[in-house]
């Protein structure tokens, strides 16, 4: 029997979207495991989301320390670590988003364990199902360590619901906090704005190649501040320089599954598909109607981005101001 512990992103107050699926991936694993799931927050401020993590977990574990403002991997992995061990964790697991790639591998090689990254689902006690060949197969891969490390691909774990009655909070001390000659510079974010990050959108508006240049995406940036909508984007067009390259939705890129995810412009390579293709509902723009996205698209308009786009941006800007 053991603990699941996982990492939980915070934002404020509240719970980022990617700890709660986590969160889901974690109550499946401590069902397998036989344990209790244990949240473990850690920051700078952190604190402030204890309420609303007891509402997901029976124990919570809060780090808080100044030294922690920002999140370093050199920084966190030992906290993570140790509050394994303290914890009783057969199980460490985070989201697999930037932060949670950068730890858990380092968690992993301080408790001397197996790491499972990206997974997609746990089939049983160490055993993981892991999409490959951009999603278009998956390996099993089992690990044999007493504590498995794991990072948990979000759009395959739904949010998970609070539980019915609150959890407790306990507090644990940072220890000594060792960069290791790691600084943090600065944090380059990627939408802009008061947008919402790509990876807790509910909405998401994405442009490709044939948007033409940098310029052009202004258009769809529109329709996304109407939507309140995060931006994402082709590797063909970051690699082009026409959006920044944290906007890059994809296999090598950010795994998405927002209610919504509107294509622009975007052929709807394997790669792209990789990253987008478990949205709810799927609408494509391209004037090309054998491009590939119309196969996975719920809604396919073929025509060009320049008749269509802000068209429709002032169509639902006019829904919305009538419901208003
Ligand atoms: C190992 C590897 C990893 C990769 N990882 C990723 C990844 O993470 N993410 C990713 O996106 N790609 C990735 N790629 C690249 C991928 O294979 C494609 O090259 C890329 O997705 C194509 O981007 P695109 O659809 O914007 O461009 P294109 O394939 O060039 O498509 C542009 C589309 O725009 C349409 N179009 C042109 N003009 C207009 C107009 N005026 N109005 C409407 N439609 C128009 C065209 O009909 C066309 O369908 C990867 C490739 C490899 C080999």
């Amino acid at each position: 029997m053991g603990n699941v512990l996982a990492l939980c992103e915070t934002s404020g107050a509240s719970l980022r979207s990617n700890a709660l699926s986590a969160i889901t991936f974690a109550r499946k694993a401590a069902e397998l495991h036989g344990g209790e799931v244990i949240l473990l927050l850690i920051g700078k401020g952190v604190s402030a989301a204890t309420d609303e993590a007891c509402k997901y977990a029976s124990k919570v574990v809060v780090v808080e320390n100044d030294g922690l403002e920002h999140c370093l991997a050199e920084t966190y992995a030992p906290i993570v670590a140790k509050a394994a061990k303290d914890e009783g964790a057969t199980i460490v697991c985070a989201a697999a988003g930037a932060v949670g790639k950068d730890i858990l591998p380092r968690v992993a090689a301080l408790l001397d364990s197996g790491m499972a990254s990206d997974i997609a689902d746990i089939e049983g006690k160490n055993t993981f199902k892991r999409s490959i060949l951009a999603g278009n197969a998956f390996s099993r891969i089992e690990i044999s360590s007493d504590i498995i490390c794991v990072t948990a691909r979000q759009s395959e774990f739904a949010p998970a619901e609070p539980l019915g009655a609150a959890g407790s909070s306990t507090t644990a001390e940072a220890g000594e906090i060792n960069a290791l000659g790691a600084e943090f510079v600065k944090l380059e974010g990627g939408g802009g704005g008061d947008r919402p990050d790509l990876n807790d959108a509910s909405v998401v508006v994405s442009g490709g190649r044939g948007m033409g240049n940098g310029d052009n995406f202004a258009v769809l940036e529109k329709l996304a501040s109407t939507l309140n909508a995060a931006m994402g984007a082709s590797r063909a067009a970051t690699d082009a320089g026409y959006v920044p390259a944290d906007w890059q939705v994809g296999q090598t890129g950010k795994i998405v599954a927002p209610d919504l995810y509107i294509a622009v412009a975007i052929s709807g390579a394997i790669q792209h598909l990789a990253g987008m293709k478990n949205s709810k509902t799927i609408v494509a723009i391209n004037k090309d109607e054998e491009a590939p996205i119309f196969q996975i698209a719920d809604y396919g308009l073929v025509a060009k981005w320049e008749d269509t786009v802000e068209a429709l941006t002032a169509e639902i800007a006019k829904l919305k101001a009538s419901q208003a």
